[in-house]
This record gives C-alpha cells, structure tokens and sequence, in this order.
C-alpha cells in the first residue's frame, strides 16, 4: 500500500488536477451543450481522477465552426515565421512544465514515469520544435511547388501515448497553417487538456485549436463533419476501416496510422546480450500498449534455447507496479476492457498449445496489472501469432534462413515495423529492403525522432508523420 501514499502526496504537489474538465473551443473552456460528463480514471488505483466533458455533434459542430473562423481571419493568413513563433513557444512551454504533464500523463494513463518523463514529454516538445522549424521553410520544402494549408484538419488519437499523439497530430498542422479539431482517447483525456492551458499561456489565437474530449461517438462527428478537409486518425485498425468507409466519396484528405505485429529478428551472428535488451524494450515498453511493439520474436533456431533462458531471467528482474514510482519497469494496464483484451488473448495461446512464461510475483489488488509474459511453441496461424494484442505479450517463433524470416515477418496484414539483429551489414540491408514495414530497426527497437517519418503498409495505415514527409499531408501542393 505504500506506493498509494506516495502518490496521492507526491503527484498533488506536482500537478493541480481540477475535479472536472470542460471542451476546448475557440480559446475557452466551455461547458458541454449535451451537458454530458464521463470520469477519467486512474487506472493503477481505480479511482476516479476527474469528470470530463463529452462533446455531442453540436459541440463538434461549435468546434468546427470556431476552427473555420480562426483558419479564415487569422492562421491561414499569417506569414510562416509568425505561426513558427507561436510553435516554438508551445514547444519551450511544454519543456517548462515538463513534470506537470509527466505526472498527469503517468496517473491518467499508467504509463511509468520515466518514460512519460524521459519519452513522452520531451518528444512531444522535440515534435513542436521541429515543426515550428518548418512552418517559415514550407518554399523550400520541394523546390519549385508552393504547399498551402488545407482548412480545418479533424484529429483523432489513442490512449497510448497521449501527449505525444496530440503533438504528433497539432505540430505539423499548425505548421502549415491549418486550424484543427482534436479528439483525445476516453480513457487519456488529461494532458491534452493541459495542453489546452499551454496554448492559452502561449497565446495562441483563439480557435486555432479545439479539443473535444469523449468517445468514439465524438470522434465519429468529428471525422464526419462536413466542413473538416483533413482527417487525421491514430487508433485500431478495425476503427480506421470503418472511418475509410465513413467517408468513403467525401473528397477528404485522409491519413490513417493503425495497429502492427512487428517482426523482432534475432540471427545467431547478433550480440545476444544486447539483443535480449533490444527484445525486453521492444515489447514491454509502455506495457506493450505500442503500435509498432516488436511483439513477434523469430528466433534463429540454433539460438532459440540460449535466448528464451536470457529473456526468461530478465523477465525476473522487471519491476512491475506503481507508475509514479521511478523504479517502475512495467506501468497499470490502460483500462480494464485492455486487461480483458489481453487477457482473453493469453488464454487462447495457452489454449492453441503455446508454452506461457510469466514473471513470478503478486500484483496490486487494485488497478489493472498483467504480469510480462512470453509464450514459446507459437504456431504461425495461432491468434497471439496473428493478433494485434496491444499488452506486454510476446510470442516467440523460429526461422533458418533469412529468406524464410523474411516470409514469417511478412506474413501479417499489418506493416508498420520491425526489428532485425545482426553483426553482418549486407545482412541487415539485405533484410531491411524486403521486409514490408514502414520503420525497420537494426540493432535497436522504438527509437523515434521527429526528422524521421513513421507509418504503415498494408493494413497500418498509409500516409506519414514526422520529417518533411509529415508536411505533405496536411498541404496541397501547387
Ligand atoms: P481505437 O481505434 O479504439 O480508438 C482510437 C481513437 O478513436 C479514440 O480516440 C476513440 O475514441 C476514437 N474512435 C473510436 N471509434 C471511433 C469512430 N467510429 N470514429 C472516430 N473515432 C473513433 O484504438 P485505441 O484502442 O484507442 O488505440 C489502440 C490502437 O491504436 C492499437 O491498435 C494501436 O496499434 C493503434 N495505434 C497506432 C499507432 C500508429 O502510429 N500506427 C499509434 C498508436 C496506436
């Protein structure tokens, strides 16, 4: 129970929660006309944090409305260095409240504080740094063609890396003059609406940007407004078809990042020490709540053995527990419909004939927990082999040759990334150019940066974000 103690004392003197929350529109906080509120809860204790508001379509609709406002008189009108001031100072102002947003990223959504402190917020403020670069450079970003805004870019995000998303999603838009509407997850509303503040104290122009808290309903009249140009989506693949299919005809510009399977490829030349850290990072980071999570393990066969037992041990020696804790390796589970995901998905693996390794230890009583798990004797047609599992799962599987990584690596639907250890060069290149994934990692996993763009084939997604790349689909080019 100690840990309880700690955060109630420590998180209250870093960060002032208000009991409830209402939208962000045209530079207020207003309350909601469906006069609808939802509890944000803390998913470590089970508590409640704060009621937080949710918008119905007339509250999108004020949003829009204020976004179109803003985009016609002030933003699009601006010159690019003008909107890069604005963008540089969201970027120092979210460095000066670096811990605020740390800890109320780590209580809203159980992630640990040290990546919400070392991960989350300083890439969130690297993204707006780097867009804030671009927004005066648009002209020389592909010589000889002008890019122009689009208008009003709708943007829905997930739960997993809250804040990161939103500057994901805000940076590159505002950097190219358009106004936007942003729909955060239920489940990790908080720092987006912190982020609210950051845009008042930044003196932002009013309208610029909205946040419209609530759930898929919200996202839904967000997307399918009719005055929205762009749309912008972060989530599960099931939801960015049915939003493909929303709009199917509606002349949209749309860019979707979805779910992945990602292939994490040990070859028996690669530094096993090193690899296992690389294997331990790539899929129990953020507790597995990671779309381009290296959740597939291919294994060369003749060191499968030595492997598992390395990955076994390190299991061990994971803390898992209260995410305010900075020892915490592995964070609360984000809701409880994802523990009963990932649950449901472990039993079908132990149900298809897979073997489940688990680190041994008792979780809290309360909050949602699931112990880092692996599973050997994986089948390539089981569902833990196939299924996005979102959850500090693993399932390891075996190959020979590199042709034949390369076909288990690509036989998925999803393509977003994957991970390849190994001392040989040509090796690595070799496998890089056939393996059908937007992001391919050697000898590393997870490493992001804002100069680099990220995104999906197949069913991931398409369109990127990050680097110059990220600009093009928030402007038309002429
Ligand atoms: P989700 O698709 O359930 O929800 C994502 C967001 O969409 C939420 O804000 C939700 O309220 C909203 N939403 C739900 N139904 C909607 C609808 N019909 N219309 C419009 N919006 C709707 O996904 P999730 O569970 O929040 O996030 C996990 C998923 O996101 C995983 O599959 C993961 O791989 C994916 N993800 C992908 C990336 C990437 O860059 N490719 C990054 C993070 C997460």
């Amino acid at each position: 129970k100690a840990w309880e103690y700690s955060e109630s004392i420590e998180s209250a003197a870093i960060v002032k929660i208000a009991p409830k929350y209402n939208l962000f529109i045209n530079g207020k906080f207003v309350a909601p006309k469906s006069g609808k509120y939802f509890a944000s809860i803390n998913p470590a204790t089970e508590q409640k944090i704060a009621d937080v508001a949710e918008a119905g379509e007339a509250d999108v609709d004020l949003a829009v409305k204020a976004a179109r406002q803003a985009y016609n008189k002030v933003w699009s009108k601006l010159p690019g260095k003008e909107r890069a001031k604005y963008i540089y100072r969201i970027a120092r102002l979210i460095q000066d409240h670096a811990r605020e947003l740390a800890v109320l990223e780590s209580i809203d959504g159980g992630k640990p504080i040290r990546e919400s402190r070392d991960v989350d917020v300083p890439l969130a403020a690297a993204h707006f740094f780097y867009y804030a670069g671009w927004a005066d450079k648009l002209d020389y970003a592909f010589p000889g063609r002008t890019l122009k805004p689009l208008g009003v870019a709708g943007q829905v995000i997930p739960w997993n890396f809250p804040l990161l998303m939103a500057a994901w999603k805000l940076a590159p838009a505002l950097a190219c003059g358009n106004t936007v509407v942003l729909k955060p997850a239920e489940t990790t509303p908080l720092t987006s609406l912190f982020l609210a503040q950051i845009l008042q104290e930044a003196e932002l122009p009013d309208g610029v940007v909205n946040i419209v808290t609530g759930a898929g309903a919200t996202g839904a009249s967000v997307v399918s407004h009719a005055d929205v140009n762009k749309v912008a989506f972060t989530g599960s693949t099931l939801v960015g078809k049915k939003i493909q299919q929303a709009l199917a005809g509606s002349g949209k510009k749309m860019t979707l990042e979805l779910g992945g399977k990602a292939a994490n490829i040990i070859f028996e030349d690669a530094a096993i020490d090193q690899a296992v850290e690389g294997i331990v990072n790539g899929i129990y980071f953020n507790q597995g709540h990671v779309c381009c999570a290296g959740s597939r393990l291919l294994v060369q066969e003749s060191i499968h053995d030595v492997v598992v037992k390395k990955l076994f041990r390190r299991l061990q020696t994971l803390r898992v527990g209260n995410p305010l804790d900075k020892n915490t390796d592995i964070g609360a589970i984000n809701s409880k419909m994802q523990l009963n995901k990932i649950c449901e998905l472990a039993d079908s693996g132990v149900a298809e004939g897979a073997v489940m390794h688990q680190k041994a230890g008792k979780l809290p009583d309360k909050g949602f927990w699931f112990q880092p798990t692996f599973f050997t004797n994986v089948t390539s047609s089981s569902r833990i082999a196939r299924e996005e599992i979102f959850g500090p799962v693993l399932s390891v599987m075996t190959f020979r040759t590199p042709d034949e990584a390369v076909e288990k690596a690509n036989n998925t639907p999803y393509g977003l990334s994957a991970g390849i250890w190994t001392d040989k060069g040509s090796k690595a290149m070799k496998m890089a150019n056939a393996l059908r994934a937007g992001v391919v990692w050697i000898n590393t996993f997870n490493k992001f940066d804002p100069t680099s763009p990220f995104g999906g084939y197949k069913e991931s997604g398409y369109g990127r974000e990050g680097g110059k790349q990220g600009l093009l689909d928030y402007c038309k080019i002429e």
